[in-house]
């Protein structure tokens, strides 16, 4: 095994042994156990042949304890010395006089043992870990900054330290990067020597590792879609957290595996949008597809909401992109149609109001003090811990009808709460939750509720439906001629 010296880190201590300024060490653990024979050379070629005791193990992990810096290359995790099978590890003073089992090394494969310390250590963490972490960021112990040597519990110990968020993210970091296969560079030039996680990546570092790892879906996708004898292209657009318009590019297509067709739907991009009439948009849409390298000969339709930028017909994207491709035949998005006239239904002002209510109950047990209260109430009452309110979506209409249905669910529960925290000293957490029971027990939003609640039961059904990707056309006619027949009965 041969290592650049600057990837060694190393022994200065009693054997007075300097390999810093060396160009390459040479370990041969063929030897005894306990000896270890190091072959050094120096830049003019002049082997020195040195023998080590094993406490100065140039790989052993206890070395790399109180280093500050985080080695430059992941090669380093394979040099970490590791006994061999036969190695005789000290048994412990105890009565069962314990001792470190070979077989953990397969069990826990980050686990490394320092002949040096008589213990184990993480060698991921070790190495590239942080050294403080978890509630008031305290300085680790075993088997991070001291070696483990409590072999009694030495399994429910190991796993506990592998369900540890810092071990996970650490072993997250080193497996991503190695996915890549240019951790080096990568390293040396963000983190200029300092410790890898904790704080382990700065923006370009994450943009980095996000723009390789889409390239690699998109890669893949695009293969899926060329594959096809056709697609459909989907898009829709919103402004997104900063304010920038983006239009979502998605493909429909046919999907065989062994023999097996399915219809897919996949996403593809998000594309910052700076002109929004629809030539440009349609523009955008021919330019990526092409960059993307899908094959837009192939493309049999097109799929958008009603925004007069998509779909118009004399300015929309589908004017002009059935220009290009005139085999590409517009079908409006028959989901989104639904929620619009859900959504129409529901612009009566008691109807709003019941919403906006429905939203406060949400807000207002978001708070884990709070959440507990309802918890517990929900736990005597036997509904089990799986209750959740569920968030009223802004936008789409399937998630609220859950978020009516549980409400509906828990309102007994949700009034005993809220009477509890009436009771609070806070004053504004009590004036929240009296405004908010007052409006939950007021008639008119009781018979709201349940009207909501029974236009949603006939048409959630046809929503999910609309959702699914390979809805059939004439179920769903079906489907919506139900929901309309059921509405006119109420
Ligand atoms: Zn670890």
């Amino acid at each position: 095994m041969a290592l650049a010296a600057e990837e060694v880190m190393l022994l200065e201590d009693n054997n007075s042994l300097n390999i810093r300024d060396l160009d390459s060490i040479i370990i041969d653990s063929q030897k005894d156990d306990q000896i270890l024979e190091i072959v050094l050379e120096n830049e003019k070629s002049n082997p020195i042949i040195q023998v080590v005791p094993i406490g100065t193990l140039p790989f052993d992990i206890s070395n790399y304890v109180q280093l500050d810096v985080a080695p430059k290359d992941f090669n380093i995790l394979e040099s970490i010395y590791r006994p061999p099978n036969n190695y005789k590890f000290p048994r412990d003073l105890s009565r069962r006089k314990l001792k470190f089992q070979f077989n953990w090394f397969t069990t826990w494969p980050w686990l490394a043992y320092s002949p040096s310390q008589n213990g184990a250590y993480c060698k991921y963490c070790v190495l590239f870990g942080p050294k403080y972490a978890g509630k008031g960021e305290q300085k680790l112990k075993r088997p991070v900054n001291c070696p483990y040597r409590r072999w009694k519990d030495a399994g429910e110990n190991f796993e506990n330290h592998q369900n540890n968020l810092y071990h996970k993210n650490t072993q997250n970091i080193i497996s991503t990067l190695r996915a890549i296969g240019k951790p080096l560079k990568i390293i040396k030039e963000t983190h200029k020597g300092t410790s890898l996680i904790g704080q382990p990546f700065g923006s370009t570092i994450q943009n980095e590792i996000i723009d390789v790892c889409n390239d690699l879906i998109l890669r893949k996708v695009v293969a899926n879609i060329n594959k096809s004898p056709f697609f459909s292209v989907l898009a829709d657009e919103s402004t997104d957290i900063s304010g920038i318009e983006q239009m979502s590019l998605s493909a429909r297509y046919l999907y065989s595996e062994n023999d097996e067709v399915q219809i897919k739907e996949d996403f593809l991009q998000f594309i910052p949008i700076q002109d929004m009439r629809g030539e440009c948009l349609a523009d955008t849409i021919d330019v990526y597809l092409k960059k993307f390298k899908i094959n837009v000969n192939f493309m049999r339709g097109q799929g958008y909401d009603g925004a007069p930028a998509m779909s118009g017909h004399l300015i929309g994207v589908l004017s002009h992109l059935i220009k290009k491709y005139p085999t590409a035949i517009y079908v409006y998005c028959s989901s989104h149609s639904l929620n619009l006239a859900i959504s129409d239904c529901c612009s009566i002002p008691v109807i709003r109001s019941t919403m906006g209510t429905i939203g406060k109950v949400y807000e207002m047990f978001k708070y884990p003090k709070r959440s507990n209260v309802l918890k517990n109430i929900l736990a005597k009452e036997e509904f089990g811990n799986n209750h959740k309110l569920v968030k009223m979506c802004p936008t789409r209409w399937i998630l609220r009808h859950e978020s009516v249905a549980v409400f509906l669910e828990l309102v007994d529960p949700i009034i005993v709460a809220l009477e509890e925290i009436c009771g609070w000293t806070d004053t504004s957490v009590v004036a929240e939750a009296n405004g908010i029971l007052k409006a939950i027990q007021d008639p008119e939003f009781l018979l709201a509720i349940n009207c909501i609640n029974t236009l949603f039961c006939h048409t959630i059904l046809l929503c999910r439906a609309l959702q699914r990707v390979n809805q059939d056309m004439v179920q769903a006619l079906i489907l919506a001629e139900d929901a309309y027949n059921a509405i006119l009965q109420i």
